[in-house]
C-alpha cells in the first residue's frame, strides 16, 4: 500500500482519490492488527456524492439461500468453481467523510468491514446477533452512521477554497488556525453555519 499521493493526515482529505486512499490503508491496516477475516482483494471502493444520511453502505451480489451463520464454500457455490467470495463494494458518502472527525469515519469504515466480513463468508449481512457481537469486539456501533448538515465549514484563508465541515465542536474546530490547507499553505479559517 505504499504509495507516495497518499496522505497521512484526515483532517486534509482534499479528493474523492485521497478519501479512498486513506480508507482502504485504514482497512488494510485493521486486517493486520485485529481478527477482522476480510479479502480486501475482493473489495472495490467508490465515493458517492448523492445526497444521503448513510455514510457509508456495502454494495453487494445477492447469493441466493444465503443466511448469517451458514458459511459459504465459494468454491462449490457456481460453476466456474471461484474458490473466492464474490467482490463487494464499499461506498464513502464524501458528506459524511467531510463532516466526520477521524474517529468517527474510522469507526464507520470499521462497521462497513464487519459488513463485508460476514458477505465473504455468509454471503449475506445483517445487524442481528453476531454483527453485535463482531461490532462490539472491534468497538464499533451496531447502527450504520448517519450524519446530518455540518454546523461549521473550514476553508483555505487565501483562496477560501473549502477544506473541510464538521458537525459538531472538535481539534480541527477548535485549534483550525494551526491547520494548513493543501492549496496554498494558508491558515485555515472556520465558520460558524447558522442553523435555522
Ligand atoms: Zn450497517
Ligand atoms: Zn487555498
Amino acid at each position: 500500500m505504499a504509495d507516495d499521493a497518499v496522505p497521512d493526515a484526515y483532517e486534509t482529505l482534499d479528493s474523492h482519490a485521497a478519501l479512498v486512499a486513506w480508507s482502504r490503508r485504514y482497512a488494510h491496516t485493521q486486517t493486520e492488527t485485529t481478527d477482522l477475516a476480510v479479502d480486501l482483494s475482493r473489495v472495490e471502493w467508490e465515493v458517492s456524492t448523492r445526497a444521503k444520511r448513510r455514510a457509508a453502505a456495502v454494495k453487494r451480489p445477492r447469493i441466493p439461500d444465503a443466511a448469517v451463520g451458514t458459511p459459504v464454500d465459494w468454491s462449490s457455490h457456481d460453476a466456474t468453481a471461484d474458490p473466492h467470495p464474490p467482490t463487494c463494494t464499499v461506498s464513502l458518502t464524501w458528506e459524511a467523510a467531510q463532516s466526520f472527525d477521524r474517529e468517527e469515519w474510522a469507526a464507520t469504515l470499521r462497521h462497513e468491514l464487519v459488513h463485508v466480513e460476514q458477505f465473504q463468508r455468509f454471503g449475506t449481512t445483517n445487524h442481528g446477533s453476531r454483527f453485535k457481537h463482531r461490532a462490539e469486539t472491534l468497538d464499533t456501533p451496531v447502527k450504520c452512521r448517519r450524519f446530518a448538515t455540518p454546523k461549521f465549514v473550514l476553508s483555505c484563508g487565501d483562496c477560501e477554497q473549502v477544506v473541510a465541515r464538521r458537525y459538531r465542536d472538535c481539534k480541527l474546530v477548535r485549534e483550525h488556525s494551526q491547520y494548513q490547507s493543501s492549496c496554498c499553505a494558508a491558515a485555515l479559517r472556520c465558520q460558524r453555519v447558522n442553523s435555522q
